[in-house]
């Protein structure tokens, strides 16, 4: 039996399963224990203090029994205060992004997932660089500027070169006013000298899922290939911090296994990275597993509802408070629209699963990774959160100018995120409207741009800010930041 120790950088001390169960008794015996509930409630709130937003957050033990619960009233407190979090360190910005699908070539026999090797009849593609050039173009006219670059794990047709190669030319496009200003990257755990590579080249955040943080589940469900090594994929965003990556993005894939499980596992892997590293995740995700080619999600007995999903949803916006939370497409229009509300900072649009598939006319579904439920363009997606009131912001500003790891996080706990993150995001806004946005979109955004400006708190900046919105507007420039 391993010793919980979040400080270890043994996976299975730092995610002991031993205490996983632990924290889930405790949180069913406290699951109806409102006097806790409350002062945990109370405990996550956000203090407004000399200018400064801080918010202690919640330790996974904490934070289970308010998943748990099953209060209806307790239930709404908590949406309201994930709110109210959301809120106080990320305003009404949206961040906007699209994954590029490089490769689907893979070795690996993830159960779930339509690019495992034994997949005979899905057509397999790995991208030139000229498609690469290709599929950026046809990314940057829709308006995108922030990338997330997906592969399957194949170290012949997918080496740590290809990759890199594949950085170089994405950053390397510049369509028209289009170019993509920051690539995230989610590709296989490696080795600290390739995480070093992947960091020299610029990137923006490593995510990685972890799928399942049960070790028996992760066995199973990853039978054969380097995949297959559970310690190695769970320690690896310990290497990508010791190859000098200070942004990592952690995941599960709802679905797989028991969701109070998971979401323990989930925060355990932010404390330890947070302990070991002062920095805790930049990012989370939560994907729930979806039909593909040779995937039918209902052979997976632990699927969950919308409701528990908005649950978990709320719950880490609570336990992780700096954290930002990302939707993909997975998820339809209306379950995005609820978790924008109470927690979600960043979502894709108008995106494409399939290796080559920005460039198709029709969305091609022979080479996809999992069915798209929200398949509007991203003009509607644009138009819809504005519709909502919020900010879709495409700004990549922080990692650009170093404020990356706990810069970021000083910055969002010092309450001039408002100053910085607010503005960019308006004067990204404008030369999304300028360059690509229909006419209707144009209209509402400018509106919004106009109202938004005067909610920048320093006078200083305001002013700055709306020099460069007139710079964009009527004299053609583009990429300013604070
Ligand atoms: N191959 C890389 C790895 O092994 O981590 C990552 C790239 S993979 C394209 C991105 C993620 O898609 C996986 O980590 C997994 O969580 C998710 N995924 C795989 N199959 C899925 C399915 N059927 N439905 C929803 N998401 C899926």
């Amino acid at each position: 039996m391993a010793l919980y120790n979040p400080k270890s950088l043994k996976a299975e001390e730092f995610i002991s399963h031993e205490e996983i169960l632990d924290t889930l008794r405790y949180a069913e015996e406290n699951k109806n224990n409102v006097a806790l509930i409350d002062q945990l409630l109370e405990k996550a709130r956000p203090v407004y203090k000399d200018g400064q937003t801080t918010c202690s957050g919640l330790t996974h033990r904490e934070a289970s029994v308010l998943l748990a619960c099953e209060i209806p009233e307790k239930i709404e407190e908590m949406y309201k205060l994930a709110e109210e979090i959301k809120q106080a360190f990320y305003g009404n910005r949206i961040v906007m992004f699209a994954p590029l699908y490089l490769s689907n070539y893979c070795v690996n026999g993830c159960v779930y997932c339509p690019y495992h090797a034994k997949n005979k009849h899905i057509a397999r593609k790995k991208l030139t660089q000229e498609e690469i050039r290709k599929e950026v173009i046809a990314l940057q006219d829709m308006g995108h500027k922030r990338l997330a670059i997906e592969a399957g794990e194949d170290p012949v047709n997918n080496p740590i070169e290809y990759i890199l190669e594949c950085i170089k030319t994405i950053y390397g496009v510049h369509h028209k006013n289009g170019d993509i200003r920051r690539v995230n990257v989610n590709i296989a755990a490696t080795t600290v000298e390739e995480y070093r590579m992947l960091k020299e080249a610029g990137i923006g955040t490593y995510i990685l899922f972890q799928e399942t943080y049960h070790k028996e589940s992760y066995e199973q469900l990853h039978p054969t290939g380097p995949k297959h090594n559970y310690a190695y994929h769970t320690e690896a965003m310990d290497r990508a911090m010791e190859g000098g990556i200070d942004d990592v993005g952690l995941g599960v894939l709802f679905g797989l296994e028991l969701y109070k499980y998971e979401f323990a596992g989930l925060l355990m892997h932010a404390e330890h990275l947070e302990a070991v590293h002062g920095v805790g995740p930049h990012t989370i995700s939560v994907p729930r597993i979806k039909r593909a080619d040779d995937i039918d999600p209902t052979v997976f007995d632990n699927g969950i509802s919308d409701e528990i999903f908005e649950k978990i949803i709320a719950c880490i916006r609570i336990a992780v408070p700096y954290t930002g939370m990302i939707i993909s497409t997975r998820e339809s229009e209306a379950v995005r629209e609820k978790a924008l509300n109470i927690g979600i900072s960043q979502i894709s649009g108008a995106s494409r699963t399939s290796v080559g598939g920005y460039t198709e006319e029709e969305r091609p579904h022979d080479s996809e990774q999992f069915d798209v439920s929200d398949q509007r363009t991203l003009d509607e997606v644009v138009s819809w959160l504005m519709d909502l009131g919020y900010i879709p912001s495409f700004c990549t500003a922080c990692y650009r100018e170093g404020r990356t790891g706990d810069r970021f996080m000083s910055l969002c706990k010092s309450g001039q995120i408002q100053n910085c993150c607010h503005p960019n995001a308006l004067m990204t806004l404008c030369e999304y409207l300028m360059d690509y946005a229909s006419e209707e979109t144009k209209e509402k955004g400018f509106a919004m741009i106009e109202k938004e400006l005067e909610n920048i708190p320093r006078e200083r900046t305001k002013e700055i800010a709306k020099e460069h919105i007139i710079d964009i507007k009527n004299n053609g420039k583009r990429d300013f930041r604070f």
